[in-house]
């Protein structure tokens, strides 16, 4: 034996193929302290779709001067080259400006971000939540119209820092009005990590009485309280099929003091093997990567998963 492996009981309650959605590059290194070089961010993106993973969403086109982490989105693209390209490698676009950008360096997909909450709207977009959809109006239309694949971000949707709980009318209502622009899939981002299963199994639900079922639907939970795995599992139950994950839990959580926030696409995929749940992804490979990364951040992965099997 060379590892311990999850003995394998497959769960017929489980989808029997979860497409995992990485978000480390992007949504991870964003909420990293340290900022990484060009050159390694694209070995990032390189070695993590080399572990099997499907998509990976790999930078940002938001202004530098917010988000001074991802600076560098068009030299990562160049390096990455038609590693970067297509369908599967995202690019998060806040509005028309980081569109021009996207399209002028190739891309084939992109993700707006919006808000469940007013005042993380006004707060992460400077926009109230109907000003930002209409922003996000002609970013759709123009990315659909140039033949890009469009996932739409709902962010704070298990609650919010600063408003607390929010309705789940209020969710559907922002979802809905994304979705009604023409993007071909949500992703619902528990942004601070409140979410329980229960909650999780009544947001999906209303989603899909209002029209937005659950093969459109990915799931984004933070692990902030230790729900993430729990919570993506309850999603899956409810015929989700796409996972965001952050190898290694890149990205600390920006809104509640803690080391702990985006699911870690290790403990995911050691959940899924064990359930015989196929995900393609090469697991000791993408612990390997993740240690890697950890040696350029200069601190361990908060991953379970990474620490158990690396030995760290
Ligand atoms: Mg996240």
């Amino acid at each position: 034996m060379d590892r311990p492996l999850p003995q394998l009981e497959p769960d017929p309650s489980l989808p029997r193929r979860v497409t995992v959605y990485e978000v480390g590059p992007r949504d991870g290194l964003q909420n990293e302290a340290t900022v990484v070089p060009p050159a390694v961010k694209a070995e990032l993106v390189r070695r993590l779709a080399a572990t099997g993973l499907g998509t990976v969403e790999t930078t940002s086109f938001v202004d530098p001067r917010w988000v001074p982490q991802l600076a560098d989105a068009e030299e990562v693209l160049g390096l990455l080259g038609e590693d970067g390209t297509g369908s599967r490698r995202p690019v998060l676009v806040p509005n028309e400006c980081g569109l021009d950008r996207a399209l002028a360096a190739g891309v084939g997909a992109v993700a707006v971000f919006g808000s469940a909450t007013e005042t993380f709207a006004r707060k992460n977009l400077n926009r109230s939540v109907e000003e930002s959809v209409a922003m996000f109006a002609p970013v759709v239309e123009r990315a659909r119209a140039a033949g890009l694949w469009v996932r739409a971000y709902a962010s704070m949707c298990f609650g919010d820092p600063w408003e607390g709980p929010v309705p789940v009318e209020q969710v559907v209502d922002v979802c809905r009005r994304l979705m009604d622009l023409g993007c071909d899939q949500l992703s619902l981002g528990d942004t601070i990590g409140v979410g329980t299963v229960g909650h999780v199994h009544r947001l999906l639900a209303a989603l899909d009485a209002a029209g937005i079922g659950p093969e459109r639907t990915a799931v984004h939970f933070h692990d902030t309280y230790g729900q993430a795995l729990a919570n993506t599992m309850a999603a899956l139950r409810d015929g989700v099929t796409v996972v965001d994950a952050a190898a290694g839990g890149l990205g600390g959580c920006p809104y509640a003091r803690s080391a702990t926030g985006n699911l870690a696409t290790e403990d995911l995929v050691w959940a899924l093997d064990g359930a015989g749940v196929e995900t393609g992804v090469d697991l000791d490979a993408l612990v390997g990567t993740s240690v890697w990364m950890a040696g350029h951040l200069g601190r361990p992965s908060p991953s379970r998963v990474v620490k158990a099997l690396s030995g760290g």
